[in-house]
Protein backbone atom coordinates (compact mmCIF):
# COMPACT_ATOMS: atom_id res chain seq x y z
CA UNK A 1 0.00 0.00 0.00
CA UNK A 2 1.30 3.49 -0.95
CA UNK A 3 -0.04 6.83 0.47
CA UNK A 4 -0.36 9.59 -1.33
CA UNK A 5 -0.53 13.37 0.21
CA UNK A 6 -2.27 15.94 -1.67
CA UNK A 7 -2.68 19.19 -1.00
CA UNK A 8 -5.44 20.72 -1.21
CA UNK A 9 -7.10 24.93 -0.70
CA UNK A 10 -4.27 26.65 1.04
CA UNK A 11 -3.18 24.06 3.69
CA UNK A 12 -5.27 20.87 3.70
CA UNK A 13 -3.86 17.63 2.75
CA UNK A 14 -6.11 14.96 1.69
CA UNK A 15 -4.29 11.66 1.33
CA UNK A 16 -4.62 8.43 -1.25
CA UNK A 17 -4.17 4.44 -0.16
CA UNK A 18 -3.28 3.06 -3.37
CA UNK A 19 -3.55 -0.43 -3.54
CA UNK A 20 -1.61 -1.25 -6.66
CA UNK A 21 -2.10 -5.13 -6.58
CA UNK A 22 -5.68 -4.57 -6.83
CA UNK A 23 -5.27 -1.23 -8.53
CA UNK A 24 -7.91 0.33 -5.53
CA UNK A 25 -7.23 3.45 -3.72
CA UNK A 26 -8.78 4.68 -0.15
CA UNK A 27 -9.69 8.41 0.41
CA UNK A 28 -8.83 10.32 3.68
CA UNK A 29 -11.12 13.38 3.56
CA UNK A 30 -11.49 14.44 0.53
CA UNK A 31 -12.32 18.49 0.78
CA UNK A 32 -11.78 19.02 -2.45
CA UNK A 33 -12.77 16.46 -5.71
CA UNK A 34 -10.56 17.55 -8.12
CA UNK A 35 -6.85 16.80 -6.97
CA UNK A 36 -8.06 13.43 -5.78
CA UNK A 37 -9.71 12.98 -9.28
CA UNK A 38 -6.03 13.98 -10.54
CA UNK A 39 -4.20 11.56 -8.38
CA UNK A 40 -6.36 8.93 -9.28
CA UNK A 41 -6.31 9.15 -12.84
CA UNK A 42 -2.78 9.02 -12.75
CA UNK A 43 -2.14 6.03 -10.95
CA UNK A 44 -5.45 4.32 -12.86
CA UNK A 45 -7.15 3.46 -9.51
CA UNK A 46 -10.16 2.88 -8.88
CA UNK A 47 -12.03 4.77 -5.61
CA UNK A 48 -13.61 2.10 -3.04
CA UNK A 49 -13.87 3.91 -0.39
CA UNK A 50 -14.15 7.45 1.69
CA UNK A 51 -12.43 7.73 4.84
CA UNK A 52 -14.00 10.63 6.87
CA UNK A 53 -12.58 12.23 10.13
CA UNK A 54 -15.49 14.59 10.63
CA UNK A 55 -17.69 16.67 9.20
CA UNK A 56 -16.11 19.94 8.58
CA UNK A 57 -16.15 21.20 4.72
CA UNK A 58 -12.34 21.26 3.64
CA UNK A 59 -12.61 17.37 4.58
CA UNK A 60 -15.92 16.43 2.96
CA UNK A 61 -16.75 19.07 0.32
CA UNK A 62 -15.17 16.41 -2.08
CA UNK A 63 -17.41 13.32 -1.54
CA UNK A 64 -20.13 14.08 -4.10
CA UNK A 65 -18.37 14.60 -6.75
CA UNK A 66 -16.09 11.91 -6.12
CA UNK A 67 -19.13 9.17 -5.54
CA UNK A 68 -20.28 11.02 -8.65
CA UNK A 69 -17.48 9.31 -10.74
CA UNK A 70 -17.20 6.39 -8.07
CA UNK A 71 -20.87 5.49 -7.28
CA UNK A 72 -20.10 2.29 -5.46
CA UNK A 73 -17.32 3.84 -3.13
CA UNK A 74 -18.41 2.98 0.58
CA UNK A 75 -18.39 6.74 2.86
CA UNK A 76 -17.16 5.78 6.69
CA UNK A 77 -17.23 8.41 9.26
CA UNK A 78 -18.13 8.66 12.88
CA UNK A 79 -21.33 7.35 14.07
CA UNK A 80 -22.20 10.78 15.56
CA UNK A 81 -21.56 12.71 12.25
CA UNK A 82 -24.92 11.02 10.98
CA UNK A 83 -26.62 13.19 8.99
CA UNK A 84 -23.49 15.62 8.63
CA UNK A 85 -21.09 14.18 6.02
CA UNK A 86 -22.33 13.95 2.41
CA UNK A 87 -22.98 10.21 1.22
CA UNK A 88 -22.10 8.67 4.21
CA UNK A 89 -22.56 5.02 4.50
CA UNK A 90 -20.75 3.43 7.36
CA UNK A 91 -21.27 5.25 10.53
CA UNK A 92 -18.42 3.77 13.28
CA UNK A 93 -17.49 3.70 17.09
CA UNK A 94 -14.71 3.69 18.66
CA UNK A 95 -12.99 0.05 18.27
CA UNK A 96 -14.75 -0.84 14.81
CA UNK A 97 -12.16 -1.82 11.72
CA UNK A 98 -12.13 -0.80 8.17
CA UNK A 99 -11.30 -3.02 5.60
CA UNK A 100 -8.77 -1.51 3.32
CA UNK A 101 -8.00 -4.25 1.22
CA UNK A 102 -4.92 -4.73 1.16
CA UNK A 103 -4.16 -8.71 1.94
CA UNK A 104 -1.12 -8.08 3.81
CA UNK A 105 -2.25 -8.43 7.78
CA UNK A 106 -0.40 -9.12 10.32
CA UNK A 107 -2.03 -12.69 10.54
CA UNK A 108 -2.20 -12.89 6.31
CA UNK A 109 -6.25 -12.02 6.47
CA UNK A 110 -7.18 -8.26 4.89
CA UNK A 111 -5.16 -5.22 6.67
CA UNK A 112 -7.85 -2.76 8.71
CA UNK A 113 -7.93 0.12 9.81
CA UNK A 114 -9.23 0.71 13.02
CA UNK A 115 -11.02 3.26 14.44
CA UNK A 116 -10.33 5.58 17.48
CA UNK A 117 -13.38 8.27 18.56
CA UNK A 118 -11.64 11.29 19.49
CA UNK A 119 -14.17 13.79 20.53
CA UNK A 120 -12.37 17.50 21.19
CA UNK A 121 -12.34 19.49 17.52
CA UNK A 122 -16.03 17.93 16.76
CA UNK A 123 -18.01 16.30 19.25
CA UNK A 124 -18.02 13.52 16.53
CA UNK A 125 -14.52 13.09 15.70
CA UNK A 126 -12.65 9.64 14.44
CA UNK A 127 -9.33 8.90 13.89
CA UNK A 128 -7.94 5.78 11.71
CA UNK A 129 -5.03 3.55 12.68
CA UNK A 130 -3.77 1.28 10.58
CA UNK A 131 -1.41 -1.32 12.45
CA UNK A 132 2.30 -2.26 11.09
CA UNK A 133 2.41 -4.90 9.09
CA UNK A 134 5.81 -6.70 10.87
CA UNK A 135 6.94 -5.95 13.72
CA UNK A 136 9.90 -3.69 12.20
CA UNK A 137 7.47 -1.55 10.25
CA UNK A 138 5.59 1.86 10.96
CA UNK A 139 1.86 2.58 11.77
CA UNK A 140 0.11 4.72 9.98
CA UNK A 141 -2.36 7.35 11.71
CA UNK A 142 -5.05 9.79 10.16
CA UNK A 143 -6.17 11.60 12.43
CA UNK A 144 -7.71 14.43 10.87
CA UNK A 145 -8.28 17.77 12.81
CA UNK A 146 -7.25 16.15 16.12
CA UNK A 147 -3.39 16.03 16.50
CA UNK A 148 -1.67 18.13 14.04
CA UNK A 149 2.71 18.19 13.66
CA UNK A 150 3.36 19.90 16.77
CA UNK A 151 -0.14 21.20 17.62
CA UNK A 152 -3.72 20.08 18.17
CA UNK A 153 -7.18 20.98 16.68
CA UNK A 154 -9.11 23.87 18.31
CA UNK A 155 -12.33 23.01 20.36
CA UNK A 156 -14.84 23.79 18.53
CA UNK A 157 -17.72 21.29 19.54
CA UNK A 158 -15.59 19.35 22.70
CA UNK A 159 -14.28 20.06 26.26
CA UNK A 160 -10.46 20.24 27.06
CA UNK A 161 -10.97 17.02 29.59
CA UNK A 162 -12.68 15.56 26.27
CA UNK A 163 -9.85 16.16 23.91
CA UNK A 164 -7.32 15.32 26.91
CA UNK A 165 -8.64 12.31 26.82
CA UNK A 166 -8.52 11.88 22.89
CA UNK A 167 -4.79 12.96 22.48
CA UNK A 168 -4.17 10.50 25.18
CA UNK A 169 -5.55 8.03 22.78
CA UNK A 170 -3.54 8.67 20.26
CA UNK A 171 -0.48 8.86 22.56
CA UNK A 172 -0.23 5.37 23.48
CA UNK A 173 -0.13 4.29 19.93
CA UNK A 174 3.55 3.04 19.17
CA UNK A 175 6.81 5.95 18.64
CA UNK A 176 7.00 4.13 15.56
CA UNK A 177 4.13 5.97 13.87
CA UNK A 178 3.67 8.24 11.11
CA UNK A 179 0.88 11.05 11.59
CA UNK A 180 -0.71 12.12 8.79
CA UNK A 181 -2.54 15.08 9.87
CA UNK A 182 -4.68 16.88 7.91
CA UNK A 183 -3.47 20.45 7.97
CA UNK A 184 0.40 22.09 7.17
CA UNK A 185 0.27 23.82 10.00
CA UNK A 186 3.76 22.46 11.61
CA UNK A 187 6.16 26.03 11.21
CA UNK A 188 3.12 28.46 13.39
CA UNK A 189 2.37 25.45 16.15
CA UNK A 190 6.27 24.86 16.55
CA UNK A 191 6.54 28.87 16.98
CA UNK A 192 4.09 28.59 19.98
CA UNK A 193 5.80 25.67 21.20
CA UNK A 194 8.54 27.45 22.10
CA UNK A 195 7.23 30.11 23.89
CA UNK A 196 5.83 27.76 26.46
CA UNK A 197 8.75 24.60 26.72
CA UNK A 198 11.94 26.69 25.75
CA UNK A 199 14.20 24.85 27.71
CA UNK A 200 13.20 21.82 25.32
CA UNK A 201 16.24 21.58 22.94
CA UNK A 202 14.49 18.77 21.13
CA UNK A 203 11.92 21.24 20.48
CA UNK A 204 14.51 24.08 19.19
CA UNK A 205 16.04 21.54 16.99
CA UNK A 206 12.78 20.50 15.29
CA UNK A 207 11.94 24.29 14.71
CA UNK A 208 14.73 25.24 13.16
CA UNK A 209 14.71 21.95 10.44
CA UNK A 210 10.80 22.83 10.00
CA UNK A 211 12.30 26.68 9.33
CA UNK A 212 14.15 25.22 7.15
CA UNK A 213 11.70 22.99 5.44
CA UNK A 214 9.54 25.34 4.90
CA UNK A 215 11.79 28.14 3.19
CA UNK A 216 11.68 25.70 0.48
CA UNK A 217 8.05 24.97 0.35
CA UNK A 218 8.24 21.07 1.50
CA UNK A 219 6.25 19.73 3.60
CA UNK A 220 6.40 18.60 7.06
CA UNK A 221 3.56 16.17 7.15
CA UNK A 222 3.63 13.19 8.20
CA UNK A 223 5.41 13.28 11.15
CA UNK A 224 6.54 10.74 13.59
CA UNK A 225 4.70 9.54 16.41
CA UNK A 226 7.78 9.42 18.94
CA UNK A 227 9.11 12.86 17.82
CA UNK A 228 5.62 14.55 18.49
CA UNK A 229 5.88 13.12 22.29
CA UNK A 230 8.82 14.93 22.83
CA UNK A 231 8.08 18.21 21.33
CA UNK A 232 4.42 18.68 21.10
CA UNK A 233 2.83 20.70 24.07
CA UNK A 234 -0.52 19.41 23.44
CA UNK A 235 1.14 15.61 24.38
CA UNK A 236 2.93 17.06 27.21
CA UNK A 237 0.31 18.49 29.55
CA UNK A 238 1.85 16.26 31.86
CA UNK A 239 5.44 17.38 32.17
CA UNK A 240 6.20 19.27 35.16
CA UNK A 241 8.12 22.71 33.27
CA UNK A 242 5.15 22.47 31.26
CA UNK A 243 2.01 22.25 34.40
CA UNK A 244 4.47 25.08 35.59
CA UNK A 245 4.87 27.15 32.58
CA UNK A 246 1.17 27.26 32.66
CA UNK A 247 0.67 28.43 36.61
CA UNK A 248 -1.27 24.61 36.74
CA UNK A 249 -2.01 21.85 39.25
CA UNK A 250 -3.92 19.40 36.76
CA UNK A 251 -3.36 17.93 33.95
CA UNK A 252 -6.41 19.04 32.36
CA UNK A 253 -5.77 22.79 33.38
CA UNK A 254 -2.62 22.82 31.56
CA UNK A 255 -4.12 21.48 28.30
CA UNK A 256 -6.95 24.19 28.62
CA UNK A 257 -4.63 27.24 29.38
CA UNK A 258 -1.72 26.04 26.37
CA UNK A 259 -4.96 25.85 24.37
CA UNK A 260 -6.04 28.61 25.30
CA UNK A 261 -3.06 30.42 24.62
CA UNK A 262 -2.52 28.80 21.07
CA UNK A 263 -6.01 30.42 20.02
CA UNK A 264 -4.61 34.14 20.82
CA UNK A 265 -0.86 33.42 19.32
ZN1 LIG B 1 -11.85 20.62 11.11
FE1 LIG C 1 -9.63 21.07 8.77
Amino acid sequence: MDIYRVAAFRDNYIFVLHNVDRGEAIVVDPGDAEPVLHTLDELGATLTAILNTHHHSDHVGGNRQLLERFPQAQVYGGAEDRGRIPGQTHFLQEGDRVPIGDGQGPAGGQRTAEVIFVPGHTRAHVAYYIAPATANDWGELFCGDTLFAGGCGRLFEGSPQQMVESLDKLRQLPDQTRVWCAHEYTLNNLRFAVTVDGTNATLQQRLKQVQAARAQDQPTVPTELGLEKQTNPFLRWDEASLQQAMNSTSTVQTFARLRGKKDLF
